[in-house]
């Protein structure tokens, strides 16, 4: 266990409440899944990914910290944790993250907690990984980034991330802001793509999935009913791309998939590596927003989008989606809700939209 300690656990007794999904370990530690980048709680329903894919941490915090992203089923970052000295640590979290000026002293944090800064300091980093002030300034960028994204001027999402002059940002932030570029260049060129193709139950009339891979995230899903067909499929929008088939190396990814598949809500981030334009971005962001089951009109995406005459692009845009199902472009649906156009066949589309229907009923 890297650089964590969970209180009175090892991580034998860990993996095995995780094996059990035993409830009595929510609030002592979450795991997080290398291969999804997602942390939960023992005890979510979620399918068990293999031990050498899993780390434990102690708290959410030090799990979002090392990069991994909550569960949307099992929401781990709102359990209450049990022991005290995890309790005392996130309370520290808490104080840092909201207090939004400058940086507090290990002197104020402990008088806060009621421990010495040097005690403060060792349970903080045993629990969390790291120190109280790597934590603060993690935190400022991530209120930075917030402030961006949201549209906020830069000089002002500044201020309002705690930081004092600009110049303290570019030096420490430039390559953790911004959407990531595409590993690799126009009709795949430089890119190792490894792709499997299953024919699960779970898919029932949607025939087979095609999951594709760069070394940093999935570049294709598709849908098709016959191998050869899916091959081309992925051929054609990578050309130039070394393609290797291996069913196994992405199973983990083919079963969050097939998850999504069933019509369940997304409990995996899964990391994507796709060529898009800024605009296209923004469409897939606004179909990612879309809740189960439910659909949105281009137009209405298009409006979302602030630009209310762009209904026909919004419409190229979710034609070209490289990863079915992931982005969720068959929620978008002609004026009126007409079924119009997808790349894989409405058919498909229509029994997407019926299951995402059956499963929010059924809950
Ligand atoms: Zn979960």
């Amino acid at each position: 266990m890297d650089t964590n300690i969970i209180p009175s656990l090892t991580e034998d007794q860990c993996w095995r409440a995780v094996l059990d999904r035993d409830s009595n370990g929510d609030g002592r530690f979450v795991y997080a899944v290398r291969s999804t980048g997602i942390f939960c709680r023992p005890s979510c329903p979620s399918r068990r990914a293999g031990r050498e894919q899993v780390t434990f941490y102690a708290l959410a915090e030090a799990a979002a910290r090392a990069g991994y992203r909550p569960c949307k089923r099992c929401r781990p970052e709102r359990t209450e944790v049990v022991h005290p000295h995890s309790a005392t640590v996130q309370a520290v979290c808490r104080s840092i993250e909201n207090h939004e000026e400058g940086v507090q002293t290990l002197a104020h944090l402990g008088a806060e907690t009621g421990l010495s800064p040097s005690h403060l300091q060792r349970l903080f980093k045993s629990l969390m990984g790291i120190s109280p002030r790597q934590y603060a300034e993690a935190v400022r960028l991530e209120r930075l980034k917030r402030g961006l994204k949201d549209g906020e001027p830069v000089a002002s999402a500044l201020y309002g991330a705690g930081y004092g002059s600009s110049s303290r940002l570019y030096e420490k932030a430039p390559v953790r802001l911004g959407m990531t570029p595409a590993s690799f260049a126009k009709g795949g060129r430089g890119a190792n793509i490894t792709y499997a193709i299953v024919d699960h139950a779970g898919l029932g009339p949607l025939g087979k999935l095609l999951v594709a891979a760069t070394e940093r995230g999935i570049c294709m899903v598709a849908l098709g009913s016959a191998d050869a067909e899916l091959e081309r499929d992925l051929h054609d929008d990578y050309p130039l791309a070394a393609l290797r088939r291996d069913d196994a190396s992405l199973s983990e990814w083919v079963s969050a998939i097939v998850d999504l598949a069933e019509g369940h809500p997304p409990h995996a981030d899964l990391p994507l590596d796709i060529r898009a334009t800024a605009f296209q971005c923004r469409v897939f962001e606004q179909l990612s927003a879309i809740p189960c089951g439910k659909t949105r009109s281009y137009g209405e995406i298009a409006a979302a989008l602030g630009q209310p005459g762009a209904a026909r692009a919004v419409g190229r845009a979710c034609a070209t989606n490289p990863v079915a199902v992931v982005v969720p472009c068959h929620r978008a649906v002609g004026a009126s809700g007409s079924m119009r156009g997808y790349r894989w066949g409405l058919d498909r589309k229509q029994a997407l939209l019926a299951r995402e229907r059956k499963e929010q009923q059924s809950r």
